[in-house]
């Protein structure tokens, strides 16, 4: 088996935002976005959601293909980058707070990051009648390695229920709050039933990577277009 490298992406919040906007680099603004989304086609690649990726990390397919993920389900996803994708033909996958659809970032504002709306009910079956999917980023986004093993078993196996009652979907993808997970938390996403997680660990994802905690390449307000392909062409992530 071929060791492909399959770069997966994460964005959070696509908005354009003044220079000053605490924790600016959570956002990539649209005409970035779409300028970005715009090389991946030229380059020849197709942007996948994580389960459309996954026989490709499993080996069973082979292509050009990239991850397009989404952490928290802003708002701002629906707006500026689901007719984006759309545009040119690829999926992505926006990991939901089960929790906190319909509300807000409640986690970072002791941080003093701006309070930006999360997609409600509604939104998120646009985001799905979009073709595009949803995945489960715990029940209110807390730091699962401070919880008891009661909790983070709710966050964890609860999230997935109260997305699949919403949706009437089933969930099959995971990502860790904050990135931060540990083999415990590893062992519990898997016996939930998730058959991927997604951590924020740089580098490129690859058919030898462990499905349940895939590297990340972090796409941020800093991130301009020499960076972004030297992060998804070379070996620039890898090594971080
Ligand atoms: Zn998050």
């Amino acid at each position: 088996m071929n060791n492909f490298t399959i770069p997966i992406l994460m964005y959070h919040s696509i908005e354009s935002v003044s220079r000053s906007t605490v924790m600016k680099s959570l956002h990539v603004s649209p005409r970035k976005f779409a300028f970005q989304m715009w090389i991946l086609k030229a380059l020849g690649y197709k942007g996948l959601s994580i389960s459309k990726l996954r026989p490709y990390l499993e080996g069973k397919k082979t292509g050009k293909v990239i991850g397009i993920t989404f952490d928290d389900g802003y708002q701002n996803n629906l707006i500026n980058a689901a007719p984006i994708l759309r545009k040119y033909n690829f999926t992505a996958t926006c990991y939901l707070v089960s929790r906190r659809i319909g509300s807000y970032n409640t986690w970072d504002i002791d941080k003093g990051i701006p309070k930006r709306p999360l997609m409600n009910q509604l939104e998120v079956k646009e985001w799905i009648n979009f073709g595009l999917d949803i995945g489960a980023h715990s029940q209110t986004h807390t730091l699962l390695e401070d919880l008891s093993e009661q909790e983070f078993q709710d966050e964890i196996f609860n999230c997935k229920v109260d997305l699949e009652e919403m949706f009437n979907i089933s969930i099959t993808d995971f990502c860790y709050p904050f990135g931060r997970f540990n083999e415990t938390l590893i062992d519990m996403v898997k016996e939930a039933g998730y058959i991927t997680a997604t951590t924020m660990i740089r580098g490129r994802a690859s058919t030898q990577s462990n499905k349940l905690k895939l590297p990340r390449i972090p796409i941020n307000y800093n991130t301009l277009t020499h960076l972004f392909l030297a992060k998804i062409l070379t070996k620039y992530e890898d090594k971080r």
